[in-house]
């Protein structure tokens, strides 16, 4: 099959099969061939990797995948698109198209049905509903994935790298840069996406760590301050965090930010991840 990544092949296969976008499952395909490169080289894919791809959509990335990695097992919701994939991609032999939503398979599951062994990374153009739900999902369910290179929405790359003190810095900062280090490979525009997005987007690669950024006694417990102190933003650490789903005394709340020697009127977006962790280990005593 000739490379589909083209307005001129992707209309052609859209319309030969009567294929309609939906807008709610996020469907822009991506017709610069540029674009698709720095996605693949961005990811460092390599002959030793087992590709996930989440939303192959017609194939377009789908076909250069199967010709970078050692095997590219593509999870996409859209069953119209089955038969459309197994057009595309019929001359491939080291690809599996499993028709599932990526947010309600057991990808550890899936993993050992298919047999996946070594190296596995993530790398896709993803719908970008649910963007966020998707990285997170692979980083907390600790999907043994090494790095994670995605098409998504600008501001949400911003916020998956911004710093503490910034405006981007939020809970999925924390969250991203706990398990990963970030790394923008290239901005997006609209233009290079049949039907063109609303929004710009960003190529990112996280590159998974081997162990999480900061120790902390008890990662739960990290994550529910990191919300709550950003739940609240507008209010002091303390106030955010004693007016919170968090189930601790206000006195004791002080004692814990006393014990991190973090100072209670500050803002929970300017503390930085080692902080968050001190006064996560400070509320166990
Ligand atoms: N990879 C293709 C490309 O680059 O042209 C298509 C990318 S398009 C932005 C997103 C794809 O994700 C669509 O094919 C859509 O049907 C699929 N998708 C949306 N929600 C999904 C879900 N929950 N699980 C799996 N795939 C999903």
């Amino acid at each position: 099959m000739d490379k589909l990544v083209s307005a001129k092949k992707t209309k052609e296969i859209v319309n030969k099969h009567g294929f309609k976008f939906s807008k709610s499952l996020g469907q822009n395909f991506l017709i610069d061939e540029n674009i698709l490169y720095s996605i693949v080289h961005g990811s460092n894919v390599t002959k030793e990797d087992t590709v996930i791809e989440v939303g192959p959509g017609i194939g377009t990335l789908t076909q250069v995948l199967c010709e970078e990695a050692k095997r590219v097992v593509a999870i996409e919701i859209d069953k119209t698109l089955i038969p459309i994939l197994g057009e595309t991609l019929g001359d491939k032999d080291n690809i599996d198209i499993v028709n599932e939503d990526v947010l309600k398979v057991d990808v550890h599951t899936l993993l050992r049905d298919l047999k996946v062994e070594g190296s596995i990374k993530l790398i896709a153009n993803l719908p970008y509903y649910i963007t966020t739900p998707i990285v997170m999902k692979f980083l907390e369910e600790k999907v043994p994935v090494k790095g994670i290179t995605v098409m998504i929405q600008k501001e949400v790359a911003d916020r998956m790298r911004a710093s503490a003190g910034t405006k981007e810095y939020g809970a999925l900062s924390v969250a991203v840069q706990y398990y990963c280090e970030p790394h923008i490979i290239t901005k997006v525009p609209r233009s290079v996406f049949i039907p063109q997005p609303k929004v710009e987007s960003t190529v990112i690669n996280l590159e998974v760590l081997e162990k999480p950024r900061v120790q902390v006694r008890d990662e739960k417990l990290l994550f529910k301050i990191v919300r709550a102190a950003f739940g609240k933003r507008r209010k002091t650490l303390l106030n955010a965090l004693s007016n919170s789903g968090l189930n601790f005394e206000k006195d004791f709340i002080r004692e814990a930010l006393e014990r991190a020697e973090i100072d209670p009127k500050r803002r929970g977006e300017t503390l930085s991840i080692d902080e968050f962790a001190k006064l996560a280990d400070a509320f166990i005593i």
